[in-house]
């Protein structure tokens, strides 16, 4: 089946069409600054890519534009829109209604509205690519995979903050989790790696990204994860401070003379490796300056593995041991300096790395040695093939 994968933000769109078969993209590409002027990156394997700059007002005409070149007799891939089986919508936030993916319907498209006072940003965003395809493909099957979702089968002891119920009861504050998707495959992935039933394994999942979450997955269902209602708790990040004590915000706010938003904005997007770093929330940036002897960047560096350290142990607790513990998304996948730099700190565990195997970089490698007790993977993760599968089942199931 060929499946088209929306990730639709509040000024991009990402898409991907993929053969569930071979399980490769016949084209990706970008729209970006949507309602300001408007370009379509587009690439094909094996083909020039191509940059389109021709204006794009609104996400209808983001997702007319991707259509039009997905159909293109040059640059396309396919001939007519009949070709795409279905559409598969990435969604940031489910709530507590949805804890897998499902086909689009009304009820669907009201209740992820229902979720957008929890995902401000995003849902609104998400719906509008939705609404857009639902007008300009009505036959076309979609889907929709929530990155909320995965986290649902948490109990209530890792879901629940120690406030007054009567929050959770009323306004929904409660873990959540993000990247629900990418630990759901990585974790799949590395079942399959060992060659074991996910069922008989406890994996921990380090998505090391500009966002970064950790996740506990005990019988191939999540039963902790370090982001927490909004994705600013947990790990620190590109530009996001992670867990700190909720009264520093209050702080900020009379020593800086500001509001509990602009506070808020600081977390979200000045802190994290940019904060401490006080240079660079890139990761590779942050690497090249402390190999310089910047001693900020040494800092960011370590704080930021430390926290890993730190959730990988609690981790191990919530679950009373662990199989295997894989890293993925940019920093996870591309860099072994912090794989072997959290891994050595596991030597507790029986975790012993194999620095030539923990070189190798791009595809699924297990890292660790063969006697390790606790094995170690690096895995690409793939969301949006996730998502095309998670597509492909529903439609199977319907
Ligand atoms: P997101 O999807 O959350 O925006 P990514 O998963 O693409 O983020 O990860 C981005 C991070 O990965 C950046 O901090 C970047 O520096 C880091 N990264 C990418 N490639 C490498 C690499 N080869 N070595 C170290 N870090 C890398």
């Amino acid at each position: 089946m060929k499946i088209l994968v929306i990730n639709c933000g509040s000024s991009s769109l990402k898409y991907q069409l993929i053969d569930s078969e071979t399980e490769h993209y016949l084209a990706k590409g970008l729209c970006e600054r949507i309602g300001i002027d408007g370009v379509l990156n587009h690439s094909v394997p094996g083909k020039d890519k191509f940059v389109d700059e021709s204006p794009l007002p609104t996400h209808k005409d983001a997702v007319s534009a991707v259509l039009k070149i997905l159909t293109d007799p040059e640059k396309g891939v396919i001939s007519s829109l009949e070709e795409i089986d279905a559409v598969g919508h990435r969604v940031v936030h489910g709530g507590e209604y949805f804890s897998k993916a499902v086909l689009v319907s009304d009820d669907v498209i009201e209740k992820i509205g229902l979720c957008s006072d929890l995902a401000p940003l995003h849902n609104p965003a998400n719906l509008i690519g939705i609404n857009a395809c639902r007008e300009l493909m009505p036959n076309t099957p979609m889907s929709v995979v929530f990155d909320t979702a995965f986290h649902q089968t948490m109990p209530r002891k890792a879901y629940l903050y120690g406030i007054p119920y009567s929050y959770y009861e009323e306004y929904g504050i409660r873990r959540y989790g993000f990247h629900g998707t990418s630990h759901n495959y990585v974790s799949h992935r590395v079942a399959k790696l060992m060659g074991r039933p996910i069922e008989d394994l406890k994996i921990i999942v380090c998505h090391l990204g500009n966002g970064s979450s950790i996740s506990a997955v005990d019988g191939g269902k999540c039963v902790d994860t370090s982001m927490g209602m909004t994705p600013l708790e947990g790990m620190i990040m590109g530009t996001r401070s992670g867990d700190l004590d909720p009264a520093i915000v209050q702080y900020i706010a009379k020593k800086e003379n500001m509001s509990i938003d602009q506070v808020l904005d600081v977390l979200n997007k000045k802190s994290g490796l940019l904060g401490i770093s006080g240079t660079s929330s890139d990761f590779r940036d942050i690497l090249s300056a402390s190999e310089q002897g910047d001693e900020r960047a040494k800092a960011a560096f370590e704080a930021f593995a430390y926290r890993i350290v730190k959730y990988i142990g609690s981790y191990v607790a919530a679950m009373n041991g662990v199989d295997a513990i894989a890293f993925t998304a940019g920093i996870g996948e591309n860099n072994s300096l912090i794989r072997e730099t959290v891994l050595s700190s596991l030597a507790y565990l029986g975790v012993k790395v194999d620095p030539e195997k923990n070189a190798l970089r791009g595809d699924e490698v297990m890292i660790s040695t063969e006697d390790s007790v606790v094995k170690a993977f690096a895995v690409p993760t793939n969301e949006e093939l996730a998502i095309a599968q998670e597509t492909v089942a529903l439609l199977q199931n319907a």
